[in-house]
């Protein structure tokens, strides 16, 4: 914990009052926002692994850099989900709007540096990204903005620790979820089937989000034809997934991003000093 920090209970903004997070704000200005969604992970997985993952890491990565993380926001863009009871899905355009109303509140009181942990991997990415993008420039000038994924952040770790293609309701996810929320995962309904993504979208697609080299397409599909090709709603095998592989993934991506904030904490903008206002 850094030494700076005041003692406070809770990393949770919601489990504080409005006075330690202003004792907070004399010393600090970096803020968590965890974002997931609600949607279908297969018979195994729970609708809420995405936002379970963002959680967990959000959280552990505060204890250990002193740092605040707000109250999740528990959806994202899953319409591609929707032909699944439980999911529920926010337009891209809703999630804009949610981030730049939580950013802009956070702005107000001092917090100067709002990192993003997203649980939901590309999926919320566009909307995430135009978000900030646009807080960045038009509004927000002198806040920085960083946004961080699993799927970025676990390039490494995952090959080492996955055994076969990674992509919806698969090994990583449901290991991550098994070591933090055990009783959330139905280990019997682990499966060994996975979507064939060549067969059904050419050779130029990928079935696997931590890895594949080849050239690649993007080929858009709704939740209809989600819910023909994706039956279960898992598209990966998921079988080999353990509590400790997840745990292995997890500790990963906590000390990645502990890291990260220990530069953060000294960084002043691209030149040297506080982002130029207009
Ligand atoms: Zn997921």
């Amino acid at each position: 914990m850094n030494r700076k920090t005041i003692k406070l209970n809770s990393v949770w903004m919601q489990e504080l009052t409005w006075q330690d997070v202003n004792e907070y704000l004399k010393k600090n200005d970096i803020a968590i926002i965890p974002v997931g969604s609600t949607e279908e992970h297969g018979p195994a997985g729970p609708l809420g692994v995405d936002s379970y993952a963002a959680i967990a890491l959000a959280e552990d990565i505060a204890k250990q850099s002193g740092v605040l993380v707000t109250p999740p926001i528990w959806f994202g863009d899953s319409s591609h989900h929707s032909a699944f009871p439980g999911t529920i899905s926010l337009r891209p355009t809703t999630l804009i709007e949610i981030i730049k109303d939580v950013s802009k509140s956070l702005a107000r009181h001092g917090f100067k540096k709002i990192l993003i942990i997203n649980g939901h991997k590309m999926s919320n990415l566009p909307a995430l990204t135009i978000a900030t993008k646009e807080l960045h420039e038009y509004e927000l000038h002198d806040v920085f903005f960083g946004i961080i994924d699993p799927w970025k952040i676990a390039r490494k770790i995952s090959t080492e620790i996955k055994s076969t293609n990674e992509h919806h309701s698969g090994e990583l996810e449901l290991s991550h979820v098994w070591y933090k929320y055990p009783r959330l995962i139905k280990k019997n309904k682990l499966t060994t089937k996975k979507v064939n993504f060549e067969k059904i979208f050419s050779k130029y697609s990928n079935d696997d989000l931590f890895g594949g080299g080849g050239e690649l397409i993007d080929i858009l599909w709704n939740s209809y034809e989600q819910r023909a090709f994706a039956p279960t709603g898992s598209f990966s095998a998921s079988n080999k997934a353990s509590s400790e592989k997840g745990k292995k993934y997890h500790d990963y991506m906590v000390e990645v991003v502990v890291d990260f904030i220990k530069w953060l904490k000294t960084y002043k903008g691209p030149i040297g000093n506080t982002v130029p206002k207009k």
